[in-house]
């Protein structure tokens, strides 16, 4: 039994686990990755405990999943090391 349908637009994109995630109400985080999407799976599950979310989504939603992903390593990647000087050419 899916304990909730969630739209993959409202899961955040956690970059640490590499996964799209949503909330469980045991306090854990329901997880799926990109890949998992890509191969068409819709089921989401949290690790700590057996509920499962069903993820509803559509090429766009895929598309902008990719797009957010790609952002959010931009995000990370961004921030220069400490003492980076920038080089006058
Ligand atoms: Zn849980």
């Amino acid at each position: 039994m899916a304990y909730e349908e969630v739209n993959l637009n409202d899961m955040k994109y956690d970059l640490e686990l590499e996964a799209f995630t949503y909330e469980c109400p045991c306090g854990d985080l329901f997880q799926i990755t990109m890949e998992e999407l890509e191969a068409g799976e819709e089921i989401a599950y949290c690790p700590s405990c057996s509920l499962v979310v069903m993820v509803e989504y559509g090429q766009s939603e895929l598309v902008k999943a990719q797009e957010r992903i790609r952002s959010a390593d931009k995000l990370e990647s961004v921030v220069p090391p400490a003492g980076a000087k920038a080089i006058a050419a």
